[in-house]
C-alpha cells in the first residue's frame, strides 16, 4: 500500500495511535473504522454546540516546507494521507509527525467541527451538537489549485471533491457572514 513519501527522521515520528491524545482534548473521543475515509476519529459522548473538541497538534513548520512537502506529496500521486493544517501567515502544522490524533479527523462538505485558530494553535470547535457515536468531520477546504481528491463525505450537498470549488473560494473572504460567525466563535 503506498503511503506519503515525506521523510523526517525517525524519532520525529509517532505512530499513530488507537486514541486521541486526551491532553489535547477534555472529551471521550474514539479512532475508529470510518465510512467516508479509512479511520476517523468519533465522539464517544454527546459534545454540546460551540465546545473545542480537540486541539490540532504536530510539527510546525514554514509555509515553504508545507509546500516541499505537498509537492513531494503530489509528485508520489497524491497518495497517501497528508496532514498539512495552516494555522497562521507563517506557520502550517504536519500533524504526521506529533498529531495527537485530530490529523485523522475526515473530511466532510457538511462538517460537524470547524476550524479556530488562535496565536498560531489550531482547535475545532463543534459546530452543532455532536451525539455519541458520530464522527467528528472538517470541510478541509483544500484550495482548487491543488490535486483535486474525491469526496466520499456522502453528504447531500457533497462537492465531489475535498476541494473548494473556485466561485466559492472566491466569495468567501468578501463574506460578511462568515465573518460574523467567525468572531462569534471567538467569543467562546
Ligand atoms: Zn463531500
Amino acid at each position: 500500500m503506498p503511503h506519503l513519501t515525506i521523510r523526517t527522521p525517525k524519532r520525529a515520528r509517532r505512530p499513530h495511535s488507537s486514541t486521541v491524545d486526551p491532553k489535547f482534548t477534555q472529551w471521550a473521543l474514539g479512532v475508529r473504522r470510518s465510512a467516508i475515509h479509512g479511520t476517523g476519529v468519533f465522539a464517544l459522548e454527546t459534545i454540546p454546540r460551540g465546545a473545542r473538541v480537540v486541539e490540532y497538534t504536530g510539527q510546525r513548520i514554514s509555509r515553504a516546507e508545507a509546500h516541499r512537502r505537498s509537492q513531494r506529496w503530489e509528485r508520489a500521486g497524491a497518495r497517501g494521507p497528508i496532514y498539512l493544517a495552516s494555522v497562521s501567515a507563517r506557520v502550517v502544522i504536519d500533524g504526521a509527525f506529533g498529531g495527537c490524533g485530530a490529523e485523522l479527523v475526515n473530511h466532510s462538505c457538511a462538517p460537524n467541527v470547524v476550524p479556530l485558530k488562535r496565536r498560531g494553535r489550531l482547535w475545532f470547535v463543534s459546530k452543532r451538537r455532536i451525539a455519541a457515536g458520530d464522527e467528528l468531520t472538517l470541510d478541509y477546504a483544500v484550495s482548487p489549485d491543488a490535486v483535486h481528491v474525491k469526496c466520499r463525505c456522502g453528504a447531500k450537498n457533497c462537492r465531489g471533491t475535498i476541494n473548494l470549488s473556485r466561485k466559492r473560494r472566491a466569495t468567501r473572504k468578501s463574506s460578511p457572514k462568515r465573518k460574523r460567525a467567525r468572531r462569534r466563535m471567538a467569543k467562546r
